[in-house]
């Protein structure tokens, strides 16, 4: 019997998990399927050396302690906080939408009481919340959801925002004041050296041996590790045997741009309604680098292609319950990170989770 572990996907799903066995003592086996480390997570410089994510951009953020500390030892931090502007009618408001957003779109001067009474008197109040469009009409009413809301889940998801769980379109909140930060996270910070750095320094470890370019079809041995460490696609473990999960998936298209210094104010600029693509993020931005050239990524949403985003509606929660029992039955096998668990997971919600699975899997095999 072959005593190392062996761990599916080097994303932080992937890597937390070889980390936190490796140190309990296990000999890990971590392979990817991808030429690289660090899963869509993964950050590299580009032609012109500007440091740039391939798989769209990545803002860490967390309002766990825990999560922050356990990172920290692998990196050090850039203080930074995303902010976002939406491009509606030729011009420029902040998202999430805020004070600033109803004034100049409505050509009002409301304090934040004044916005409040505004968004009081627009809202479509729903008596229960279950899809984004509850959230969304619920909140800020019909003229900013299809403003804001409608055409750019439309274009992300393939779908209304009716059919989409509540928790997609919950993810942006509605202010009514200045606050024109994305996210609202005690913490807030890139890491310094980038995010494939800090998996380097995570997996250097004498018992993590990495194995990137392999594919989990092709370990013949697998049912002879001690356990197995699955962060793939859970639908694709079990040979799509009731049918495939559906992720939605992206084309990035990457440009350098040599004669200016920034293409735009803020990090990422989203196009509810207008252009393919969702949104352009400019990368400087997030990672602070100085250089004289930018380098900018516009994302547009697909149905095939990598597996990116697990599509939360009710009728897919169902079918991933399926699978689910299936993964329950897999004594020697654990399902972890967004695509094993078929979650809109954030980087520090997979962190959080992997911690978890590795905690359990030591007093299963303490247990017995
Ligand atoms: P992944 O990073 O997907 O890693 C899974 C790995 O498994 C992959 O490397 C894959 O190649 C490998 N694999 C799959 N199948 C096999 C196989 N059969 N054999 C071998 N290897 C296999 N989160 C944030 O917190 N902030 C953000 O700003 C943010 N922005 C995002 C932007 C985009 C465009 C996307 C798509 C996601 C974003 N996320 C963000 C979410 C973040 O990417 C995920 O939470 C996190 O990377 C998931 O980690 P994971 O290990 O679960 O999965
Ligand atoms: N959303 C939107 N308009 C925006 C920003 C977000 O309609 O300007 C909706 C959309 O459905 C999107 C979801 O809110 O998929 C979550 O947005 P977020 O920016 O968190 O998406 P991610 O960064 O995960 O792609």
């Amino acid at each position: 019997m072959n005593q190392t572990l062996l761990i599916v996907g080097s994303g932080f799903a992937g890597s937390v998990c070889a980390r936190e066995m490796a140190e309990a003592g296990y000999s890990i086996l971590l392979i990817d399927k991808r030429p690289h480390i660090g899963g869509n997570a993964f950050d590299r410089y580009d032609d012109a050396g500007v440091l740039i994510h391939p798989y769209g951009p990545h803002i860490f953020h967390t309002n766990s302690e825990k999560v922050f500390a356990w990172l920290s030892q692998f990196t050090e931090w850039r203080p930074y906080e995303h902010r976002v502007l939406a491009q509606v009618e030729e011009n420029l408001y902040p998202i999430p939408i805020n004070r600033r957003t109803i004034n100049g779109l409505y050509g009002l001067d409301l304090d934040e009481a004044g916005v409040q009474h505004y968004l009081e008197r627009v809202r479509v109040p729903r008596d229960t919340i279950q899809s984004s469009e509850d959230v969304v009409l619920n909140s800020v009413g019909s003229d900013l959801c299809e403003k804001f809301f409608r055409g750019y889940t439309r274009k992300q998801w393939g779908l209304d925002l009716s059919e989409l769980s509540a928790g997609v379109a919950s993810r942006i909140p509605t202010r009514c004041n200045d606050d024109d930060r994305y996210f609202t996270d005690t913490f807030q910070a890139m890491p310094r050296e980038g995010y494939t750095a800090m998996f380097e320094r995570m997996l250097d470890h004498p018992n993590i041996h990495v194995q990137v370019g392999t594919d989990y079809a092709q370990i013949k041995n697998a049912k002879e590790f001690v356990h197995t460490i699955y962060t793939g696609p859970i639908d694709a473990f079990f040979h799509y045997r009731y049918g495939k999960l559906p992720y939605r998936s992206l084309r990035f298209e990457h440009q350098h741009l040599a004669q200016s210094e920034h293409y735009q104010e803020v990090g990422t600029v989203n196009y509810p309604n207008d252009h393919a693509y969702t949104r352009i993020t400019e990368f400087k931005h997030l990672t602070g680098q100085v250089h004289t050239g930018t380098s900018i990524v516009r994302e547009y949403p697909q149905d095939e292609g990598d597996p990116y985003y697990p599509v939360p509606r009710p009728e897919n929660e169902a079918l991933y319950q399926k699978y689910k029992s299936l993964a329950e039955q897999e004594r020697n096998v654990s399902f972890v990170g967004r695509l094993a668990q078929y979650r809109y997971y954030n980087m520090d919600q997979v962190v959080a989770a992997a911690l978890k699975s590795a905690r359990t899997l030591l007093e299963e095999i303490q247990r017995g």
